[in-house]
């Protein structure tokens, strides 16, 4: 990749959620000036809503249609990412974000999900990152898993970070430095009154609120008490998924295209807890204590907008399922775009395809 520029921009950054942060920590880190607009706090955004699963193999098992190579391609370079992404915002910020490497183990309840399973891994193979298969007894035995499990895989590239510990991590920094402004914004003329000044650079990341955002896809998920003696692994078996993290169990999650509302069904919360326990029997000692619902931004498709929308203007957003995932690989992509470098050819894909005017 070639450099035009690398010289420090003032940039402002509409959305203070995952994406918007990623990007804001890399912008700052190669030392631009960045100033972020967000009106609310971020227990209100998707990234809250997360389960934190940086899992590039086991979300292409739930694509439609044939695999996606350049989006399959961006998810992997992106979990490659977040280790080192996860060490450089623990070092500026002082806080753990409960960054794991530790294995997933994807299960199959049914005939259907080991088929799944299979074609699962023959594609990963194709791809260069083989899974190893794990027997019945394996994961009765050795992850205290419930005995009827038909088979599972081990995904090495799987790992999970504590996505409300990066979120909370980045704004308090942001926020200590007055880096963060409390309004709504959606056009450069407001970013620059509110701020009092122009900005050369404008990146927008403001979620389900973004231009390019066709639908929005409801997850509902809940989170019980820590039990002692679990695994500390990612444990998924089709849609649904059980994420340890330090303080709490995530179990997770719906996928509703069709949501009446916003909000929780607690008819939901007891059919996530009952899947669980199916899987995982020593859940039945733990405590709900949390049941929350969030809105995963879609585009058309799996694939996120991420790219340059006008002359001096860029969009991330649309990550669907997978904005933990996507954040280091898309905050790269945006700041290599902002200093005018060349992108592979995979990556300009992901950017809108027409792009429009620059707003007012
Ligand atoms: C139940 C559930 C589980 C999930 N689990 C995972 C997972 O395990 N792994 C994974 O990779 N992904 C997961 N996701 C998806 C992930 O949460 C999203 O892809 C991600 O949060 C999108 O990030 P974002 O920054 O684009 O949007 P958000 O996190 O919603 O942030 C957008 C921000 O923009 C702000 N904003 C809105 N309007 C304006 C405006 N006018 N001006 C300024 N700011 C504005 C909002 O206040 C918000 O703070 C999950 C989603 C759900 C619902």
């Amino acid at each position: 990749m070639t450099a035009q520029t690398s010289r420090a921009q003032t940039i402002a950054v509409a959305g203070a959620g995952l994406i918007g942060l990623a990007c804001a920590f890399e912008l700052a880190s190669r030392g631009h000036d960045v100033t972020l607009f967000d009106p609310a706090p971020p227990q209100k955004s998707t990234g809250w809503a997360a389960a934190g699963m940086i899992a590039p193999a086991y979300e292409l098992m739930l694509q439609p249609g044939a695999p996606d190579q350049a989006f399959g391609a961006f998810c992997f370079d992106s979990a490659a990412l977040w280790k080192e992404f996860a060490a450089r915002i623990e070092a500026e910020t002082g806080v753990p974000l409960g960054y794991s490497s530790k294995a997933t183990l994807a299960l199959a309840r049914t005939a259907e999900e080991e088929d799944r399973l299979t074609s699962l891994r023959g594609h990963l193979d194709e791809m260069g990152h083989p899974a190893r298969p794990l027997s019945p007894a394996a994961l009765e035995f050795n992850f205290g898993l419930a005995p009827g499990l038909r088979g599972g895989l081990l995904l090495a590239q799987d790992h999970q970070v504590d996505n409300r510990r990066v979120i909370s991590a980045l704004r308090r920094l942001f926020e200590g430095q007055g880096r963060v402004l409390p309004q709504a914004v959606s056009t450069r003329y407001e970013m620059e009154a509110h701020a009092g000044q122009a900005f050369e650079t404008i990146i927008w990341a403001r979620g389900a609120a973004e231009s390019g955002v066709m639908k929005q896809v409801k997850g509902q998920a809940i989170a019980l008490s820590p039990v002692a003696g679990l695994p500390r692994n990612v444990l998924r078996f089709g849609p649904r998924y059980i994420v340890p993290k330090a303080d709490r169990l995530i179990v997770g999650a719906t996928s509703e295209p069709d949501y009446s509302g916003a909000g929780v069904d607690p008819a939901v919360a007891r059919t996530l807890f009952e899947e669980a326990a199916a899987v995982l029997p020593a859940l039945r000692q733990a405590d709900l204590v949390e049941h929350w619902a969030g809105l995963r931004p879609q585009a058309d498709g799996h694939r996120p907008l991420v790219g340059r929308c006008g002359e001096t203007e860029f969009i991330a957003t649309a990550h669907y399922r997978n904005g933990v995932l996507l954040a280091p690989a898309t905050a790269r992509l945006i700041a290599d775009q902002v200093e005018g470098l060349t992108l592979p050819d995979t990556y300009t894909q992901f950017a809108p395809r027409q792009v429009p005017g620059e707003s007012a």
